[in-house]
């Protein structure tokens, strides 16, 4: 299959400026990792040692609490733990011993940091700790920040994941891992993809079940599957893991880009990766081009919120002849989007951080067609007549690879549809 993927003719935003912003956000935190992180894993619990605020955020923001057998619950932080004048400590063990009997299907619980839990300094890595021997060997009892604290909600997932580093065995096994979270049917697609090109054996964190434990070392070549996971990166690169830089899998091209990085490193010829991939690409190829029908030529404005703004800027501009004129991201993390950068058609602003109001002015000056940003800015943007995209939709839905790829576009071209068909019925 002929190759499209040359470097953009400005030659990429690598070296672009980038506008560093530091004032009010308006983001998700942490926590709402745990909504698809309890999917993912099963056998594992997420304790939210927070306050009421963190519990309404489980249940009602996120929207997804389950009555029959829920996964996750919420320590509630009383204003005399809030006021030091309780032993939170000890409450802990109490709710913990509590939960685990109730609940022995639990391998893995996770003890979630929040807001208050940082702000009355209680060290969650010493109860972690302290709860592990006491209910091993069947529970594993670790602990990360959820908190909002300068953070941002797809950062949950990065520090759920770097808390389960430092427990991998070592290993000198040739193994590529993959990192990050995927819908089960999406991480059985990029298996089938990988051991038709006879890359293998393949790892994925998280792993579905506790006992899937495997190795990390010298020889485990490590590939993200989410641009947002830096600190687990830091980690397993900490334990002597090599990464292989890569576009991230979305569109026909990302995962194009993303399986050759991979074979590459693993020595598949170019004859089995056209085999395997011309099929899957055929079809994204086509059902991108009908979603792009709606997106090509015109315009999007990214705020700052999934961290995936880079790589869907780049699936926008290059596969479905979109414009982008601001790209904001909470963090560019340099070394993960550097080959994003190098694809990224120059033109647009690369913005770091945030100033929400600051911003704001801009995307009114700059009136894009479409507008990617948070749930909080999405309704007031709207009743000004803009149409938008909610950014989280996005870290819900299954959008990686190429069977996914015409339901990526498709995201961003509804919206667009929508206040068409509106505009007509209002003429
Ligand atoms: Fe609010 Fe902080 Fe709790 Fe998140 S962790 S719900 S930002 S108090």
């Amino acid at each position: 299959m002929t190759e499209r993927f040359a470097p953009p003719a400005g030659g990429g935003c690598r070296t672009a400026p980038v506008l560093k912003e530091r004032g009010q956000h308006e983001v998700f935190c942490g926590l709402t990792g745990i909504v698809w992180l309890h999917r993912k894993m099963p056998d594992a619990f997420f304790l939210v040692v927070g306050s009421r605020t963190c519990a309404h955020l489980l249940q009602s923001a996120a929207g997804v609490m389950i009555f029959a057998e829920p996964r996750f619950a919420t320590a509630i932080l009383e204003e005399t733990d809030l006021a030091g004048l309780a032993c939170a400590q000890e409450e802990l063990d109490r709710v913990v011993a509590e939960l685990l009997d109730r609940r022995p299907d639990i391998r893995r619980l996770f003890l979630v940091g929040s807001c208050p839990s940082e702000v009355i300094k209680l060290d969650l890595a010493k109860s972690a700790e302290r709860l592990s021997a006491a209910h091993a060997p069947h529970v594993r009892v670790l602990n990360y920040s959820g908190s909002g604290i300068e953070t941002t909600f797809t950062q949950g997932e990065d520090a759920c994941l770097a808390a389960m580093v430092p427990d991998l065995p070592a290993t000198d096994a040739r193994e590529l891992l993959v990192v990050g979270a995927l819908p089960d049917v999406v991480e059985d697609q990029m298996r089938a993809l990988l051991d038709g090109l006879g890359v293998g054996p393949v790892r994925v964190l998280p792993t579905r079940r506790a006992d899937d434990a495997f190795g990390v070392g010298p020889n485990t070549r490590v590939i993200l599957a989410q641009p947002f996971l830096g600190d687990t990166l830091a980690a397993l690169r900490r334990r002597g893991a090599q990464h292989l830089a890569a576009p991230l899998p979305f569109g026909e091209e990302g995962t194009t880009l993303w399986l050759r990085t991979i074979a590459q490193a693993f020595g598949v010829s170019e004859s089995r990766f056209d085999e395997v991939t011309s099929a899957p690409r055929a079809r994204a190829r086509a059902a991108v081009s009908r979603a792009a029908e709606a997106l090509n030529g015109r315009s999007v404005f990214f705020f700052p919120d999934s961290q995936l703004e880079i790589p869907l800027a780049r699936f926008l501009t290059r596969e479905c002849g979109m414009r982008a004129l601001e790209i904001g991201t909470p963090f560019l993390h340099r070394e993960i989007l550097t080959p994003e950068l190098d694809l990224l058609p120059d033109g647009p602003t690369l913005s770091e951080g945030q100033d929400v109001e600051r911003q704001l002015d801009r995307c009114r000056a700059a009136a894009p067609d479409l507008t990617v940003c948070g749930l909080g800015l999405a309704n007031p943007l709207e009743a000004e007549g803009m149409a938008t995209k909610w950014a989280i939709e996005l870290v819900f839905t299954p959008v990686h690879f190429y069977e996914q790829a015409g339901d990526l576009a498709q995201l961003f071209a509804r919206p667009l549809r929508r206040r068409a068909l509106l505009a007509r019925e209002h003429r």
